[in-house]
């Protein structure tokens, strides 16, 4: 429900004051994420927009446009061949007439290669301005509900490319902008965009409620089959939601010491193999670092990263996580920028990001490791702020909103689908490009 804050900025004096008011945003809403519209690709033609050309030329309702005064809905820009800081003009030269054509809600995709690639300091710097200007450039764009993404490509990305690519197309990045997100070489088979997790069986920790209960919501649309874990108190409302997405329930603290040996004997006993885990189940105990107990400071990080880590230790060991499975990891941006009175919070989430990392340089049997860093989100966690702060935070961002507990949930849908192999030890940003943070 809106605050008398909140209220008040959206009225007219809010206008006057020149708060800036944030575009509806074009969520997903149950059908097919599939993008639609007018594309137009740019830049310095490549393999990879030769590729991506190929295959949006395939869905029913793309249309490619040159030139014209056509309005877009989507900007492809090719800068994986900018070989020197001169050729970076090419950057105003199309862009600057081409962006005032991009429609409400449109999207901007930039791709580069990895900085690793650079062949010499030229071609490094070139790769490394595509960042500045898509950072900068969605700050522009967040008034219209428009996103700009930038896709860094490891050396011979290919098929990979193409789920990622669609992403952030389509409307299920609503809430995503002004990141850059890795993309590596994977063997890949596009899946379909109806029902990608047809077959598959997911675990959602914190699925009672909040982003959790949206996780479970969207898997169980995307086609897989949930088991939704909360704490025994939360049963009323996670059996009622299981029920309703004829999913199971499973009640446990994963804070419990044995949590990670029961969840494992659980599914030993239901006969099943996970294909995805999904890490959400999370706290705050905020406080000041000096006044801050231990019971808070050990209760935060038992439950937000070593019940996550016991979890997926005892999971791997036995192999209840299928070969090509899924894990994914919710951090947060207070993990990332830090946040006053919340020290525990964010080193916990830090530690995730980290854990993430480096689990995905391992040979896990295919399995990837992807975390996602949520922004402000109106949830009862954020619910249960003070007013002014409250409003502060979902206002700070390129977006001029908060995002949605579904926002988060069509991103860790995206790192579930088979064909999202090319995204590992990713750190995905949910956040409408929050102006706080690293
Ligand atoms: P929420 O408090 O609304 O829901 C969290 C769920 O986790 C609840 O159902 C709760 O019962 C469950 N849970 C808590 N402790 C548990 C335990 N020991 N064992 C099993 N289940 C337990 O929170 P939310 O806002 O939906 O957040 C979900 C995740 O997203 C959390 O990890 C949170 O840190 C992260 N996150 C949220 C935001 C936001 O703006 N809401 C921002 C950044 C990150």
């Amino acid at each position: 429900m809106a605050s008398w804050v909140s209220t008040l900025l959206d009225s007219a004096i809010g206008r006057w004051c020149g708060v800036p008011q944030a575009a509806a945003l074009l969520r997903p809403a149950g059908e097919s994420q599939c993008f639609k519209g007018t594309v137009l690709v740019c830049g310095k033609a490549s393999e990879h927009s030769v590729l991506l050309r190929q295959h949006l030329s395939c869905l029913p309702d793309v249309a490619f446009v040159e030139g014209a005064d056509t309005p877009l809905q989507a900007i492809i820009f090719d800068g994986t061949e900018l070989q020197s800081t001169t050729e970076l003009d090419l950057l105003w030269q199309q862009l600057h007439n081409l962006l005032p054509r991009l429609d409400i809600n449109g999207r901007l995709i930039l791709l580069a290669r990895t900085l690793a690639d650079a062949s010499n300091a030229d071609a490094a710097a070139a790769s490394a301005a595509l960042s500045g200007f898509t950072r900068s450039i969605a700050k522009e764009l967040g008034r219209f509900g428009s996103t700009a993404n930038l896709l860094s490509l490891d050396y011979g990305v290919q098929q990979s490319l193409v789920p990622v690519a669609e992403f952030f197309l389509s409307k299920a990045s609503a809430y995503i902008t002004g990141q850059v997100v890795p993309v590596r070489r994977a063997r890949v088979k596009i899946s379909e965009w109806q029902k990608p997790l047809q077959g598959k069986t997911a675990l959602v920790t914190g699925a009672a409620r909040g982003i959790g209960a949206a996780i479970a919501k969207t898997l169980t649309e995307q086609g897989a089959t949930v088991i939704g874990l909360d704490i025994p108190q939360a049963e009323h409302a996670l059996v009622a939601l299981m029920q309703q997405l004829e999913g199971k329930p499973l009640l446990l603290d994963i804070s419990q010491a044995n949590s990670a040996e029961i969840i494992s004997d659980w599914l030993t006993q239901q006969g099943i193999k996970l294909d995805i885990l999904v890490h959400n189940a999370g706290i705050t105990r905020d406080k000041l670092f000096h006044r801050m107990t231990e019971a808070q400071w050990t209760q935060t990080l038992e439950i937000n990263l070593r019940a996550v880590q016991r979890i997926n230790a005892f999971l791997l060991e036995r192999q209840q996580i299928q070969q090509n499975g899924r894990v994914v990891l919710l951090s947060s941006m207070n993990g990332l920028a830090g946040q006053k009175g919340q020290t525990n919070y964010a080193s916990s989430k830090a530690a995730l990001v980290g854990y993430c990392q480096f689990m995905a340089t391992q040979d896990h049997r295919g399995i990837t490791f992807n975390a996602i860093a949520p922004g402000f989100i109106e949830t009862q966690m954020t619910a249960a702020m003070p007013a002014i702060p409250r409003e502060v935070g979902r206002r700070l961002n390129s977006l001029h909103q908060a995002g949605l507990p579904e926002d988060v949930a069509q991103a860790v849908a995206f790192f579930a689908r088979p064909d999202a192999a090319g995204l590992n030890g990713s750190v995905l940003r949910v956040c409408g490009q929050c102006f706080i943070g690293a």
